[in-house]
């Protein structure tokens, strides 16, 4: 997709240093954390968001948040607890249009998030 920032960090055309990778998605930290941890899920596909990702896409979804479970864990704060975010459109704060997921960790979240 043209123009869109995390496919160009996808591609390797804006350098990343990813913490994770496989055939589906990649992930590397946010540029602005909102945590000590705060690291972005984004599937190599190209979907705007869950408001128009397709059937098949949610099988992806599905591994991403496999993969965000296993990262915790490796990581070490899985018992401590973390959050996982997904902004969808306009009134879900949602600024990039390449649908990904925010894992963020190492403080305590708040409710209601704001
Ligand atoms: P959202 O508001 O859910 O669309 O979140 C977009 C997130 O992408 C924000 O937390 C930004 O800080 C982050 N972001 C934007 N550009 C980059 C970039 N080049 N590298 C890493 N994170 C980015
Ligand atoms: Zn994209």
């Amino acid at each position: 997709m043209e123009n869109c920032i995390f496919c160009k960090i996808v591609s390797g055309e804006i350098p990343s240093d990813f913490v994770y990778e496989d055939d589906l998605m990649v992930a590397f930290n946010d540029l602005n954390p909102q945590a000590p941890t705060h690291v972005l899920f984004v599937p190599k596909k190209h979907i705007d968001s869950l408001d128009t990702a397709s059937d098949e896409d949610f099988e992806a979804f599905g591994k991403i948040f496999k993969a965000i479970g296993e990262y915790a864990k490796k990581e070490g704060f899985s018992e401590d607890g973390y959050r996982i975010v997904n902004n969808v459109n306009k009134m879900g704060g949602q600024d990039v249009y390449h649908i990904h997921f925010h894992l963020i960790a190492g403080r305590q979240m708040q409710w209601p998030p704001g």
